[in-house]
């Protein structure tokens, strides 16, 4: 018999499986702790089952975790890790420091089969969806290296404790967002994603704020409608990138069975809880989408949308066919949207010079 991933259990499965080794109802919230909330590897760790509980799992089951194949750090303070799954394939996560938060890039696919033009990612087509217990290991996993964290440089003594929110228990760095943004698209592996977003929002397990989650999306308008449905209120972005279906189309390929204007429509019914924003994420492509008149339609597309756009100046890579606007356009873009009243923000790009700003993961070194 092959022995079960206890990771790739809920709680109401995990109580059952105990169950059927004999274990008390209880037991199953204190392994489900030791799982995600001390990030246990063995079973030898978990201290308060008795010995011959501990062996009928060691016997039966046993706790998945990444491999770290590498792990690189930009001068900017991100840091790029490739990991390594269960058959070999290999997935990257970005960790991005931003002032007093920590954000970690989470995959949800090996590749990506939505074939954006400008997506490194893409290039390689879709290996398969990662389980979602893979999508979870990654934070565990990457919380786990925090702890114990290289030295910091020493920091004059005024500047103590200005970062203490990102301090964590064990004294090490804790991650304090997550953004479903890195390889994949998380709505195309709809059930293994609700299944993820299900343990890193529990406050039993890895106990995230649902404000401080976000899933973004190519726009896909079925699952949107799902996700709104599922009762799960993490933030949503959507990958607009155009203002026109001619443009989205050559850019975007799902653009053809999901268009610009059913997908904002599809937006507009999104329900968003209170105080709540969309948020569009837009790439800036030279001479493609980042002129005057882009920017007048992007604010008549948004309008009467709750929202905020973030503008993603494109980041090269080699062999990419797009360029990136300089700032000045960027700048002057940013502004149209600000005179109609929309919130919009440009996204300093980060890790660039290790291949970890957006859509530049490809699972590779
Ligand atoms: N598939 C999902 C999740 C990936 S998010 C989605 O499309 O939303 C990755 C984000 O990076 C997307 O908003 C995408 O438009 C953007 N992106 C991809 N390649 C990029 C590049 N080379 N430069 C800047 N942004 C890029």
């Amino acid at each position: 018999m092959t022995k079960k991933n206890l990771k790739s259990l809920s709680l109401l499965e995990l109580q059952d499986f105990l169950a059927s080794l004999g274990m008390k109802k209880y037991r199953s919230n204190q392994v489900y702790q030791w799982l995600y909330q001390k990030g246990a590897v063995s079973f030898d760790e978990m201290t308060n089952l008795s010995k011959e509980e501990r062996a009928a799992l060691n016997e039966k089951a046993y706790i998945s975790s990444l491999i770290l194949v590498k792990r690189q750090a930009a001068s900017d303070g991100t840091e790029k890790y490739l990991f390594g799954l269960e058959d070999g394939n290999r997935i990257e996560s970005v960790l991005i420091p931003d002032e007093d938060r920590l954000t970690l890039c989470i995959s949800t696919q090996v590749g990506c089969a939505m074939d954006c033009k400008f997506c490194l990612t893409g290039k390689g087509g879709l290996k398969r969806n990662l389980e979602g217990h893979e999508i979870v290991d990654q934070v565990i996993a990457v919380r786990k290296l925090l702890s114990n964290p290289p030295l910091p440089p020493p920091s004059p003594p005024c500047q103590g404790g200005e970062k203490g929110e990102v301090r964590g228990d064990t004294g090490g760095l804790r991650i304090t967002n997550i953004v479903l943004m890195g390889m994949g698209e998380p709505l195309s592996n709809y059930d293994n994603t609700i299944a993820a977003l299900k343990i890193l929002l529990d406050e039993k397990a890895l106990n995230f704020s649902n404000r401080k989650v976000t899933l973004s999306t190519a726009g896909l308008i079925p699952q949107m409608e799902m996700l709104g449905k599922e009762g799960i209120t993490v933030n949503l972005a959507i990958s607009l990138n155009a203002t026109t279906d001619d443009v989205r189309n050559k850019i975007m390929p799902i653009n053809k069975k999901y268009p610009i204007k059913e997908l904002v429509a599809a937006c507009k019914k999104f329900p968003l809880p209170k105080r709540r924003r969309i948020t569009f994420e837009y790439v800036m492509l030279k001479d493609i989408n980042d002129t005057k008149e882009d920017g007048e339609r992007l604010c008549k597309l948004l309008k009467g949308i709750r929202c905020k756009v973030n503008l993603i100046p494109f980041n090269e890579y080699s062999g990419s066919d797009f360029k990136r606007p300089d700032d000045e356009t960027v700048e002057k873009f940013r502004e149209i949207l600000m005179g109609h009243h929309l919130m919009a923000i440009t996204r300093k790009s980060k890790g660039a010079e290790i291949l970890a700003a957006c859509g530049q993961l490809r699972g590779s070194n």
